[in-house]
């Protein structure tokens, strides 16, 4: 028997279930690639957050990007949280799943006029600047609409988050925020532009943290900031520290909770008086995702043995960017073990998901899951080598829902078809 991955994908009658539908069912049905999201996982982290959180006023914003589908933001929207943005399409997506503009906050270093213009319009919560150039504009085009744009500062506390360099995003060399000794000059400055209202302060430090003692040190260089602007007369309602929380990807991983995070938090915002605001992406979703897939073809080379599976870098990134480890697991598990390169169909040598891994001797239409792919997996999804992405799967108990479908041809050539029309 093998062990089982986790509460929410487990074998049943040896084979690897999602709550109570095995994945083998699915992947009759709909085919595969697919990724597949237990509603049960999303929805006990959530009460995990909330429950770590109940002792202060806490707004948490789901990080959008970590997976934008509109049913998982609709479950989102259903548990109360807000929405953390970071582009104008997943405004639009976070308003279609019915998240209110009141639970919206905008990060990013290269918002566009048309981005701007459109959270003015919506009256979000707050935009989290991360530029003086970025308030001067948002400045104008709020009082071309007659309205008052509200602003945290993105502040880049120079902490390191000990996570891998791409997705650290709070030292001094990185693009984001704004340093915390030129916060206070960039806060007057706020201060002074007529339909810019300040609200709040705003650090992320980076993503996947697995130790939460980056956080204490971040989170005490900003209440300190908090302190200075009081004595300048500037008065702040909310601290927003981001997300970055780590999940497991490996067997033996132990990621904090996110009541190790309250634990140290909680003490120093309390005290603050402030209103906390928190962005968590990867730890609401990535546990809560697989991407599962059949294999293709093996091929026994003298140096290598590979498992040649219906889904690659198109479907799952983060392997190939990021060199990142997820856990694969057969669905229907064979006594026999192989050491494997598991790689997709791309025509890329950086096509894998991963590299001599020990994994069943899988064959010719067996099917594997690839393990913690709930987050930056189908958002970071490309169509390159024109292949339709996975579709994705919500789980409900023992029931299973399409919430985005497979694409077809017709839809690839779309937006390039009409040119064919006319004339070149
Ligand atoms: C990506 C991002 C998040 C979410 O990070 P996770 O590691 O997925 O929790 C939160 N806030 C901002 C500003 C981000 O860019």
């Amino acid at each position: 028997m093998e062990s089982n991955w986790s509460k929410y994908f487990s074998y049943k009658h040896n084979e690897l279930s999602c709550e109570n539908v095995p994945l083998s069912k699915i992947a009759e049905e709909i085919g595969t690639p697919f990724y597949v999201y237990s509603k049960k996982a999303i929805l006990d982290k959530i009460k995990e957050y909330k429950e770590a959180f109940s002792d202060i006023d806490t707004l948490i914003c789901y990080a959008t990007k970590a997976n934008p589908n509109l049913s998982i933001l609709k479950v989102v929207k259903e548990e109360g949280l807000g929405a953390d943005i970071v582009s104008g399409g997943e405004l639009f997506k976070a308003r279609k799943a019915g998240i209110s503009p009141k639970k919206i906050v905008y990060a990013g270093v290269g918002k566009t006029d048309f981005e701007l213009d459109y959270a003015v319009r919506e009256e979000i919560l707050a935009f989290n600047v991360e530029s003086k150039e970025e308030l001067t504009v948002l400045n104008e085009i709020a009082g071309k609409r007659k309205k008052k744009a509200r602003i945290a500062i993105r502040v880049n506390p120079d902490v390191d988050p000990k996570t891998h360099p791409y997705i650290s995003t709070g030292l001094k060399k990185s693009k984001f925020g704004i340093d915390i000794d030129e916060a206070i000059d960039a806060y007057k400055f706020a201060k002074s532009l007529e339909n810019i209202e300040i609200v709040g302060i705003h650090c992320h430090i980076g993503s996947q943290i697995m130790d939460v003692s980056p956080y204490k040190e971040a989170i005490e260089k900003v209440l300190n900031l908090v302190e200075k602007l009081k004595k300048e007369g500037i008065e702040l309602s909310h601290i927003d520290i981001g997300g970055g929380l780590g999940i497991r990807y490996r067997p033996e991983d132990t990621p904090p909770k996110p009541k190790d995070l309250a634990d140290i938090i909680v003490p120093l915002v309390k005290n603050s008086g402030l209103k906390l605001v928190l962005e968590p992406g990867r730890s609401l979703i990535g546990e809560a995702g697989a991407l599962v897939s059949k294999v293709l073809f093996t091929k026994n080379k003298k140096e290598k043995h590979f498992i040649i599976i219906d889904t690659g870098m198109n479907d799952l990134m983060r392997p190939s960017i990021y060199n990142a480890y997820h856990h694969i697991i057969a669905v229907k598990p064979k006594e026999k073990k192989v050491v494997a390169d598991i790689v997709g169909p791309i025509c890329e040598t950086g096509d894998f998901l991963a590299l001599d891994r020990e994994i069943d001797d899988l064959k010719r239409g067996d099917l594997l899951a690839i393990m913690s792919a709930g987050a930056y997996g189908a958002s970071m999804s490309s169509n390159y080598n024109v292949r339709p992405r996975a579709c994705e799967v919500l789980v409900d108990n023992d029931t299973f829902k399409v919430i985005r479908e497979r694409e077809d041809y017709n839809y690839l050539i779309k937006p390039e078809e009409k040119a064919l029309e006319g004339e070149v």
